[in-house]
């Protein structure tokens, strides 16, 4: 049947939404199938920001990334890194155009909501061994009880000596939990508010049970838990004090659904776009622009502290650059920054339709719609948000449709229902034209969240353009 005039027209005029799997051959549905294997497997060896550093090292080293400390001059075509107290990583393409035209920027965080033990955190209680925890980011605490726990982090010994820990990940590891009340005696606790249910407090991980046997000593079990730490690690209870433990879901990254097209995970908000940046970066070869990726840390507490993105290192990163290149005239730091433009590779909200009431159906992310891109954060009338140039916009419009590559403008929720923020804001404020871009994600900061491969598929697509413009 042939269209009418009206049918033609809305063709036009009207953005029609549509599911990207539509629009794929079985070719590229293979591709995206095979590129999520990949990132499973990064999830499931890098669950801290220390891991995820760790392993993008790596990666970008076997890519012949060299640490930018050990080169003593830089040309166009060299692939550097610089890593930041292990804990968040800046990498480097040298493009061909001098750097103060500008650099290509994507940034994406390593760190994800979780609990971290207390500087004092091991205590007996009735018989029982509990590790006190801290959380650290924004969690519903009622996710964290009752699932369990991996530990993953670090003691440093008086003597600098660091010891790396890592149980409840292997197939014969022990994991952990924090436990719940039965419902049988819970009334009281089922009466509170959510918020309210489980306390931080009672954020307890039980790590053991069985008492040292000595008739003499108090507090046996904790006793004979330092007995085994002490004799595994040789370390003391003291030592503690110079750790950073997390605790992280043991759970495994695994495909979701009968038709596999979702990923199932921990720590997804930003290891996602961690993976597909760095991923991304992977295939540049002597870009126009200079490239740069960031791995950043402390996101999820406010990008504060000497490895958050608030701190100055990533602005001597980009001085060594430009010392090494040989460009050293006053202010040309500022010149770079003003010059460049970066997409601030995070999660988006995906549009859940069991909780449809805090999305504007008209204006909220969808998985396998694509890439979610925000021009503007914030809450309460847009309040603290980075808000992209129409201009900008318009700029990675056309390259995401030049591309074919899957992409949607959103925003985080319905007007006053909350909002957020992410570590665009920050290169935005140093004069850099900035947008945020990154995977929907449904569950975002529980213990297993939830993102499409078409979507993961597409933000690896999109990085790769916007480095290779
Ligand atoms: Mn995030
Ligand atoms: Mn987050």
């Amino acid at each position: 049947m042939e269209k009418t005039e009206g049918q033609l027209l809305q063709e036009k005029l009207f953005d029609e939404k549509k599911n990207g799997w539509e629009k794929i051959s079985q070719e590229i549905g293979e591709k995206i199938f095979e590129y999520a294997k990949g990132y499973m497997k990064f999830l499931n060896q890098a669950k801290t920001e220390r891991e995820i550093v760790t392993e993008s090292e790596k990666i970008a080293k076997e890519n012949g990334f060299k640490n930018v400390e050990e080169c003593e001059t830089l040309q166009p075509g060299d692939k550097v890194y610089y890593n930041n107290r292990a804990k968040s990583l800046y990498l480097a393409v040298i493009g061909k155009e001098n750097l103060r035209q500008g650099i290509n920027m994507i940034g994406a965080h390593g760190d994800s909501p979780r609990l971290d033990l207390k500087p004092n955190p091991l205590c007996e209680d009735t018989e029982l061994a509990f590790f006190k925890t801290h959380y650290y980011g924004g969690i519903k605490k009622y996710q964290w009880t009752t699932i369990p726990l991996a530990i993953h982090g670090v003691m440093i010994k008086k003597n600098g000596e660091k010891i790396t820990i890592r149980i409840g990940e292997e197939e014969d590891d022990p994991i952990f939990t924090i436990t719940d009340l039965l419902p049988h005696l819970a009334q009281e606790q089922m009466e509170k508010k959510l918020k309210s249910g489980v306390a931080g407090e009672d954020l307890k991980l039980l790590v053991g049970s069985i008492p040292y046997n000595d008739e003499k000593v108090k507090e046996k079990v904790k006793l004979n838990l330092l007995n085994i730490l002490n004799r595994k690690y040789g370390i003391t209870e003291a030592d503690f004090m110079s750790s950073e433990l997390e605790l992280v879901p043991a759970f495994k990254a695994k495909s979701l659904g009968f038709d596999e097209s979702l990923i199932a995970a921990y720590g997804q908000d930003d290891k996602v776009s961690v993976y597909t940046s760095l991923t991304a970066l992977m295939n540049i070869e002597n870009p126009n622009k200079t490239a740069i990726c960031m791995i950043t840390d402390k996101e999820e507490i406010g990008s504060m502290g000497n490895t958050g993105m608030e701190s100055h290192v990533f602005d001597y990163f980009v001085t060594i650059l430009l010392n090494k290149l040989n460009l050293k005239e006053p202010n040309m730091l500022e010149e770079v920054f003003c010059h460049s433009r970066m997409l601030s590779a995070d999660v988006d909200a995906g549009y859940d339709p069991i909780y449809n009431s805090v999305y504007e159906k008209g204006n909220a992310s969808y998985l396998n719609h694509g890439i979610g891109i925000n021009k503007y954060s914030g809450s309460r009338g847009k309040a603290g948000g980075s808000d992209a140039n129409a201009e900008f916009v318009a700029e990675v419009r056309s390259l995401l449709e030049e591309k074919e590559i899957g992409y949607q403008l959103a925003e985080l929720g319905k007007v006053d229902v909350g909002g957020g923020g992410t570590i665009a804001y920050i290169l935005a404020n140093k004069g850099v034209n900035v947008i945020d871009a990154g995977v929907p994600v449904l569950s975002m900061h529980a213990p297993y969240e939830v993102t499409s491969k078409y979507d993961v598929y597409q933000a690896y697509l999109a990085y790769e353009a916007f480095w290779n413009e």
